[in-house]
């Protein structure tokens, strides 16, 4: 199950993405979002999130 971010609770740090082992988390106009396919449901990007968006 991939992890989904909230976008209206995201405020476009781009924490997630550094966070990310596999490089699964892209930016989305001023937000980011998940891709799915890629993701491994490692949890780092949920940890590394300062506004708990992602789930
Ligand atoms: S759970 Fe892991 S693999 Fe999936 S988007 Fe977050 S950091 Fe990337
Ligand atoms: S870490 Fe959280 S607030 Fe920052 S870009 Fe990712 S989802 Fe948005």
């Amino acid at each position: 199950m991939a992890k989904t971010i909230d976008a209206g609770v995201c405020v476009g740090c781009g924490s997630c993405a550094g966070a990310c082992p596999v490089e699964a988390i892209v930016q989305d106009g001023d937000k980011y979002k998940v891709t799915a396919d890629k993701c491994v449901d490692c949890g780092a990007c949920e940890s590394a999130c300062p506004v708990s968006a992602i789930s």
